[in-house]
């Protein structure tokens, strides 16, 4: 009998990539994610480094040129890509989409369990109410930080950590129309790939450009106010607040404390101005999936964690960097009859992932060290 399909569990980057990669090698894969498919979801900006955008043009088939115009995010007066020292800021929607093409993507499949007998393995998945199974010889799973396929596998608590770190971090979205109405300061955001950062004391503010809309003549932006958790700051670290009503209420007392802020800063964070914005409260985690469970649960169960679900620095950090760069080596270790040599992968991979996760949470604690008011601009 021939071999099902390859399983992947998630329309995310790292996922995408994988399947992407397959399909370049002729290797037979279906994508399933859990929500429908929409072209503008995560409609924002992340910043991908040159070794990393690099690395995708080969599968995708695609010239520097191209992927810079298709995917990069541009500065609203100059046009130029927001790029610096190779680092280039992409369209994380338009990223999605150049990914998908040709990608075989089972949408509105949200995957709940796995159960294995001594013939067949299968995944189950819920779509709207009613269920629906599939054989797998591999699945791989890259369903992101709160991976339900990692829970399906039942790791013991000493091969996982999931840490939740102690920052507050709220995060707002704005659009603003015409582009006559962006203040010049604000502009300085669309300048690098990381945007700006300002320091006041313990609080850092950032301000990162997420695109452009030429044809709408609108420009939109992210930025997050983070600082060291406080006492009495339990029911935002637990996500014991699920009214957004209060967060948005939270988010805006706190904007309101600080005093003296440098343009652009003082007309983002402004109370007033932040009327219409989308207004989010981020949690701060970081965790490991040890890899001799890895390589356990992809020889005995044939499942393999992949990008977020098997290791994840907190946001923004590098994850989606290291989920393409996962993606890419894994899919040279997959053969054309489906078979996995995951020691190699593992020996090309894994001794990263506890690195890159120690310093995102170093940069993390440096970001927030006292100071007097600093810009890094
Ligand atoms: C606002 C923001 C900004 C960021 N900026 C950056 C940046 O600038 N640079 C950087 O490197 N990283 C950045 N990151 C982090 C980066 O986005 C993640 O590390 C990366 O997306 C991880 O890729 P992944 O494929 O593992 O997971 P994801 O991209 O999260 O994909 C997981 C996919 O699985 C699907 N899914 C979940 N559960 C199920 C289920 N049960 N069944 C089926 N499908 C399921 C989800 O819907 C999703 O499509 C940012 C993250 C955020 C939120």
């Amino acid at each position: 009998m021939p071999r099902p399909p390859i399983a992947i569990i998630g329309a995310g980057i790292s996922g995408l990539t994988l399947a992407r990669c397959l399909r370049r090698r002729n290797i037979p894969a279906i994508v399933y994610e859990r929500v429908k498919d929409n072209p503008t979801r995560n409609n924002y900006g992340i910043t991908l480094r040159h070794d990393t955008w690099k690395s995708l043009l080969e599968p995708l088939q695609i010239d520097e040129r191209d992927f810079k115009r298709q995917l990069g995010v541009r500065h609203p007066k100059t046009d130029a890509v927001v790029e610096d020292d190779g680092a280039l800021r992409v369209n994380r929607a338009a990223l999605t989409r150049v990914l998908q093409e040709g990608v075989d993507v089972k949408w509105e499949h949200k995957s709940i369990d796995l159960s294995a007998t001594n013939d067949t393995r299968s995944a189950k998945f819920d779509r709207n109410g009613s269920s629906e199974a599939i054989e797998y010889g591999l699945l791989v799973a890259a369903d992101g930080v709160h991976s339900a396929t990692r829970s399906a596998l039942k790791l013991k608590q000493s091969d996982f950590e999931m840490k939740t770190l102690p920052y507050v971090v709220f995060n707002g979205k704005r659009r603003i129309k015409p582009l006559s109405q962006v203040p010049e300061s604000l502009l300085t955001a669309f300048e690098k790939p990381d945007g700006i950062v300002h320091r006041h004391g313990q609080v850092a503010l950032s301000i990162k450009g997420d695109f452009w809309d030429s044809e709408k003549d609108s420009v939109a932006i992210s930025y997050t106010l983070s600082r060291p958790a406080k006492d009495g700051d339990k029911p935002l670290i637990e996500r014991n607040i699920s009214d957004a009503e209060k967060l948005a209420a939270q988010f805006k007392d706190e904007v309101a404390a600080l005093k003296d802020l440098p343009p652009p800063f003082d007309a983002v964070f402004n109370k007033d101005q932040m009327i219409g914005d989308r207004l989010l409260h981020w949690l701060m985690r970081s965790s490991l999936v040890d890899s001799d469970a890895l390589q356990k649960s992809a020889s005995t169960q044939g499942v393999l964690l992949l990008g977020d679900a098997a290791h994840a620095q907190p946001i923004p950090g590098y994850g989606a960097n290291t989920a393409i760069a996962d993606a890419i080596e894994l899919a040279r270790h997959i053969s054309p009859d489906g078979k996995i040599d995951i020691a190699k992968f593992l020996q090309a991979r894994a001794e990263s992932w506890a690195g890159d996760k120690e310093s995102a949470e170093q940069d993390l604690s440096n970001l927030h060290n006292a100071g007097t008011s600093q810009s890094m601009l």
